[in-house]
């Protein structure tokens, strides 16, 4: 049974290293000793306080007293045939989301979600159709990252790379995701390089701004088409932020990173709908002058999409368009398919406050006695 909100003992996994440092200093104890707790609890992967031996007993008795450890509860994991593995987990408020492990070539990427379901509704993401139903808290996110590196740890391997490409809109959960893109990248707990923890958006510019300030991990930023009118229908938060503003704002995040650094661009290639060769060139135009490369994703279908993947073809042309106009350009090759972990197939279970979980299920439903 979920019982933590009422649970008055602070979630430990919430605290970053300077939160926690702060807490322990405030309880009248020496910094150092948080720092101890963390490699217990992320290199070593120990959740019982009692196990702490460098801690006196009488720290581990208010620790015991004062604190917890809590994770997400893991509900289901689901192992593809290509070595992807999507867990189901439990968070704070009771609702579930999907983190997805995805090995590669010496690589360990883990995607993680920052928010039960989405308010975005871009409208080729099968998250969107879920509705939303609030923020994971940093212990959710950083858990996320905790139980597949423990996972990894158990073979000899560790989490490599992170990217906030789960479900949700990161920037519109700053204060819990800031906290943990720290963990993420603190030596004391994962370490993992700043090039290798990624924030995606799809185009909350304030946040971009105000990411800025605060860290200097790497960006995404989902941009999927090259002009406002067809934006405006693909990603609904277009009309807020249009284009130019965006592009200013990558600009400025750009600025505050090394010379060597760029930023990706992330672009979901839709049949018929942004994959012409015309589309290609004012993508090149548009982002000529920006340190940026290009990321390729074939649209991944799910059920009353309205939406298809162009065939192999289309986007081959398309990626040779923009690496001839001098872009980097990746092709994200699909993983996870089989168990429905591939981009925008996250899913979890929201229990929606927007309703637009049920007329989704509505549409759908028709299409099929259709
Ligand atoms: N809200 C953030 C994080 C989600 S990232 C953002 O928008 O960046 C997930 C990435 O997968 C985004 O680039 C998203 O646009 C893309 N995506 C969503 N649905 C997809 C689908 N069905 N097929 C391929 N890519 C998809």
């Amino acid at each position: 049974m979920f019982q933590a909100s009422e649970d008055k003992r602070v979630n430990l996994f919430s605290l970053d290293r300077s939160a926690l440092e702060s807490f322990f200093v405030a309880e009248g104890e020496k910094a150092f000793r948080a720092r101890q707790l963390m490699k217990w609890i992320y290199h070593r992967g120990e959740l019982n306080f009692d196990a702490m031996t460098d801690l006196s007993k009488r720290q581990r008795g208010w620790l015991a007293e004062r604190c917890r450890l809590d994770l997400p509860e893991v509900v289901s994991r689901q192992d593809s045939r290509d070595g992807t593995i999507k867990w189901v987990v439990r968070v704070g408020n009771g609702n579930c989301v999907e983190t997805v492990l995805i090995p590669e070539r010496g690589r360990n990427t883990l995607c993680v979600s920052s928010q039960v379901g989405c308010m975005l509704d871009c409208s080729f993401c099968s998250t969107g159709k879920q509705g939303f139903n609030g923020n994971l808290d940093t212990s959710d996110i950083i858990g996320q990252v905790w139980l597949a590196d423990q996972t990894l740890r158990a073979r000899g391997e560790t989490v490599s790379n992170v990217v906030l490409m789960g479900m949700g809109e990161p920037l519109l959960n700053f204060d819990n995701v800031l906290p943990a893109t720290e963990l993420m990248m603190d030596d004391l707990a994962f370490g993992i390089s700043k090039r290798r923890v990624t924030v995606s958006t799809a185009g909350v510019v304030p946040g971009i701004y105000r990411l800025a300030e605060s860290t200097d991990v790497s960006l995404a930023i989902s941009l999927h088409a090259p002009n406002d009118a067809l934006r405006d229908q693909l990603v609904p938060i277009n009309r807020k932020y249009p284009i130019a503003k965006l592009l200013e704002a990558c600009g400025h995040y750009l600025s505050g990173l090394g010379e060597r650094r760029s930023l990706t661009m992330e672009y979901t290639l839709l049949r018929g709908v942004n994959d012409s060769l015309e589309h290609a060139r004012a993508l090149a135009q548009l982002l000529r002058g920006l340190r940026c490369k290009v990321n390729l994703i074939p649209f991944n279908p799910f059920p009353a999409s309205g939406y298809e993947r162009p065939d192999e073809r289309a986007v081959r042309n398309f990626q040779t368009y923009l690496m001839n106009a001098g872009y980097a350009t990746m092709l994200r090759t699909t993983r996870g398919d089989d168990i429905n972990a591939a981009c925008g197939q996250l899913v979890g279970q929201v229990q929606d406050r927007t309703r637009r979980q049920e007329r989704y299920i509505a549409r759908r439903k028709a299409q099929e006695v259709a």
